[in-house]
């Protein structure tokens, strides 16, 4: 589950980029839906967190995430040097404020796949973040795409499906999140995101390259 944590400060510097912001429970999809909005805008960049949790053969240092020790995360978070952080399952995820900061102020569109205490707190730092929910077409078809990725037991299942129906409660009270895409067949689903992201950009004046 998540514990939520203040941005560091409200002084998020945007300068002319896109902050851009996609959430959804562990299982929805939300992975390889950023990845593909990633490489469908030339200017596109993907934020990689630092966490505490272990690597997995799955990971790849400095490419999934940055992964370092408690001791190192209470040095950043002392530092300044997230934008903002978060616990989820009991480990710590946080964004690199400077990072972030250098790339929006090259015009870049940035993108964060952080959960949603995350979003919270970077809309309250930059109200122009735009925030994109994906959404399961059902919480059984959640529940089933969580078992079929086979790197669980299922107390782990069962403990991810709670905090996703948490997650999804809070996403759609929470008033953060400009749009909810459900996810019911992927390449669908992934066009509709280039879509929207593309619509936003264009809403701004902003060049897709
Ligand atoms: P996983 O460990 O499965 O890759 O990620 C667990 C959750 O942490 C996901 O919901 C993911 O979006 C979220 N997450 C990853 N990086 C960050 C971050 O920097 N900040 C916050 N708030 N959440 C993050």
């Amino acid at each position: 589950m998540t514990t939520p944590a203040a941005p560091d400060d409200a002084s998020l510097k945007t300068a002319n980029g896109l902050l851009l912001v996609i959430s959804g429970p562990s299982g929805v999809g939300k992975t390889t839906i950023t990845h593909a909005v990633e490489r469908s805008f030339a200017s596109a960049v993907f934020s990689v967190s630092y966490t505490t949790r272990p690597i997995t053969p799955q990971d790849r240092e400095g490419v999934d995430y940055f992964f370092i020790s408690e001791a190192s995360f209470d040095e950043k978070i002392a530092g300044g040097a997230f934008l903002e952080h978060a616990g989820v399952f009991g480990k710590r995820y946080g964004t690199p404020r400077t990072w972030v900061e250098e790339q929006l102020s090259d015009g870049r569109l940035v993108i964060l796949e952080i959960d949603v205490q995350g979003a919270i707190n970077v809309k309250k730092a930059m109200a122009e973040a735009f925030c994109l929910f994906v959404l399961p077409p059902s919480e059984e078809e959640l529940l089933r795409r969580l078992r079929a990725r086979g790197r669980e037991d299922e107390t782990t299942i069962q403990r991810r499906f709670g905090a996703a129906q948490h997650e999804i409660a809070v996403a759609k009270s929470c008033g953060v999140y400009d749009r909810f895409l459900v996810n019911s067949i992927l390449p669908g689903t992934v066009k509709e995101a280039i879509d929207v992201v593309g619509g936003e950009l264009a809403r701004r004046g902003m060049p897709r390259g």
